[in-house]
């Protein structure tokens, strides 16, 4: 089997899996994702759904978020880790939104990775999840996974596996089948030495490469 043909049967057969997998990030609206992804860097979705309640309770909109001292976002956002940086990313970027984008978030992956704090897994995660365009998001499951899988060969650096998933995943099917991942990653193929292989869907296709 091709890594195209491997790529194809493994995408199938995870939908048949996950077929409603999506962010477990919680959000209804663009911007609000854009604070969120930034407070989940070494941090649970779980945790960040409930830390962004009180941060939005405080600060309802990107303007009453642009606006607020960065130690009043820091008290609110510390549960996370890193709160001064998260802080003051979100602080710069609610204030670029407001100020450069009357106070929308920009559908332009360019536009999106010069935002503060803002990577080229958030990009694509925004891209995908709030746009609906393509988009491959290379978080630690992604890229466990696709090496163990054999869809790629021993690259760890997210932008050289997002690159190489290019090549391979549908761009339609790029963003859900990363939140696929994310899911099989929890659930089966764990980032333990020994994932649960026996009960995966993709045992007998899989490269196993348990390196
Ligand atoms: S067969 Fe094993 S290594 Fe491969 S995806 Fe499934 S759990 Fe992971």
């Amino acid at each position: 089997m091709t890594k195209e043909e491997l790529a194809l049967e493994i995408i199938g057969r995870l939908k048949k899996e996950y077929p409603d997998a999506g962010c477990t990030l919680d959000y209804n609206q663009a911007w609000k994702l854009l604070v969120s992804v930034r407070l989940a860097a070494q941090c649970t979705d779980a945790r960040v759904n409930v830390v962004v309640e009180d941060l939005y309770a405080r600060f309802p909109d990107v303007d009453a978020l642009a606006d607020a001292p960065v130690e009043e976002i820091e008290k609110i956002v510390k549960p996370c880790g890193l709160g001064h940086s998260k802080a003051r990313d979100i602080s710069a970027c609610m204030k670029i939104l407001r100020d450069d984008y009357k106070g929308k978030v920009p559908d332009d992956f360019d536009k999106l990775l010069k935002l503060p704090g803002v990577g080229r897994k958030s990009a694509n995660l925004i891209m995908g999840d709030v746009f609906g365009k393509p988009a491959i998001v290379t978080d630690t499951h992604c890229i466990r996974l696709v090496n163990r899988m054999g869809l790629v060969d021993g690259v760890k650096e997210p932008k050289k596996v997002e690159m190489a998933l290019w090549k391979l995943i549908p761009p339609e099917e790029g963003s859900d089948f990363c939140h696929r991942l994310v899911c099989h990653g929890r659930e089966i193929c764990t980032a333990r030495t020994k994932p649960y292989c026996e009960k995966c869907c993709l045992n007998d296709i899989c490269g196993k490469k348990l390196v």
